[in-house]
């Protein structure tokens, strides 16, 4: 009946929309009525349910959708779905997907607008706050996964952690914050301010000392570097060393047919990663030239010789590269501070390859693995049920999830 003046209205077309819940897929008959014309109205005709059913999927499945996706592929997520709950069977893997992507588009229009820095305020404002209380370190690594469109080549996804820990004893009652955050940099408009919401959703001030570790990459350094105006950059020592084992292995290989002069060679590499250990870069350029012509006698004699040569160049450009970012990592080592030993590895592990590249043949749009890291490291962060309570606040889930650990 029309609101104002009671006359019943007429129909215009009859009409059903669907609505996918926990219990299966309703159909519900949807009329379109038309306006009584006592009054102007904008429309013509309007259908009721539209106003009461405003998306096809309700937030409860809406929610286990994303978050067994997020977790698992989408195939294995639907058989899931289907196992534990009475869905029928006009549930599809390509609505799972869907309704995923359509879940993490909606994170992404949430996120603020980029800037070209995050540091606020000026010093003397900085040293009004209240002493910083905690430790923060944030490791930045990429993973690659396979393109969908050209499935030879592969593109890199880039992933991070952020930790905040508390020195035993002090500040008991504060637990430890870890969260992760992801980004396919190609892509990617508003890494900064993604990086920032991190940052701020664990309470960053602007007197806080924070340690970034990463790989030495520009625009990830770029990333950081607008963040704090107390942070500290430093190469992550676990890439270093996976450098220095390459450079090992083609001295092991040497020992195979040369032993007194692998051996001493091998010493040399020991030697060379002792000098960075220590932060001390010009030695340890020095001693990368000593290598170079102390393996020059083996070039005809060495089958790998051109790719040794090759990978002390290498290193020799990655160093003078990063010398700015090379502590002395023995001395922060002994004092407990990060130089982070696999945790920036590890995340690569945890958010990419298990979801991501597990298998072989898994191919992926730019864009699709975009999202889908989204609403993937909401749900090992423990924060999607909370961001759904936040969208929908009648829905009946606890807010706090257990985070998943690292
Ligand atoms: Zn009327």
């Amino acid at each position: 009946m029309c609101p104002d003046c009671g006359t019943p209205l007429k129909l215009k077309a009859r009409g059903s929309k669907s609505f996918r819940t926990l219990f299966g897929t309703f159909k519900l008959t949807s009329p379109r009525l038309e306006h009584c014309d006592c009054k102007r109205r904008k429309t013509a005709s309007f259908r009721p349910l539209s106003a009461l059913l405003s998306e096809p999927v309700s937030p409860e499945l809406l929610y286990m959708e994303a978050k067994w996706s997020s977790l698992v592929s989408y195939g294995l997520s639907l058989d899931a779905l289907q196992d534990f709950l009475p869905i029928d069977l006009s549930l599809d893997v390509k609505t799972v997907r869907y309704d995923t992507l359509k879940v993490a588009k909606r994170l992404e229009a949430e996120l603020g607008e980029d800037q070209a820095s995050f540091i606020k305020g000026e010093p003397s404002d900085w040293d009004l706050l209240p002493p910083p209380e905690g430790f923060f370190k944030v490791g930045i690594d990429g993973g690659y996964v396979r393109n969908w469109f050209d499935k030879k080549h592969k593109f890199e996804v880039i992933v991070g952690k952020s930790i905040r820990s508390f020195d035993e004893g002090e500040d008991e009652d504060r637990t430890p914050s870890l969260k992760r955050f992801g980004f396919v940099q190609t892509l990617d408009t508003k890494s900064k301010r993604r990086l920032y919401e991190v940052l701020q959703s664990q309470d960053l001030q602007m007197n806080q000392e924070i340690t970034f570790l990463s790989d030495g990459d520009d625009t990830l350094r770029q990333l950081q570097l607008e963040m704090s105006p107390n942070a500290i950059h430093i190469l992550d020592w676990h890439h270093v060393t996976m450098k220095l084992t390459v450079l090992s292995q083609y001295g092991k290989g040497l020992v195979q047919c040369e032993a007194v002069f692998g051996e001493a060679i091998c010493e040399k590499i020991e030697r060379l990663k002792w000098s960075l250990w220590h932060g001390q870069v010009d030695k340890a350029l020095g001693k990368i030239d000593e290598l170079e012509s102390s393996i020059e006698p083996f070039s005809e004699t060495y089958a790998r010789y051109t790719g040794w040569v090759k990978a002390l160049s290498e290193l020799r450009t990655y160093i003078e590269n990063n010398r700015h970012l090379i502590p002395n990592y023995g001395e922060r080592y002994r004092n407990g501070e990060p130089i982070a030993t696999g945790f920036v590895e590890s995340t690569v592990n945890e958010v990419v390859s298990k979801r991501f590249c597990k298998k072989q043949q898994m191919a992926w749009s730019k864009e699709g693995a975009h999202l889908l890291l989204q609403t993937r490291v909401r749900t090992l962060n423990g924060e999607l049920a909370g961001i759904f309570k936040g969208w929908y606040p009648d829905l009946d889930i606890k807010a706090e999830e257990i985070p998943i650990a690292a």
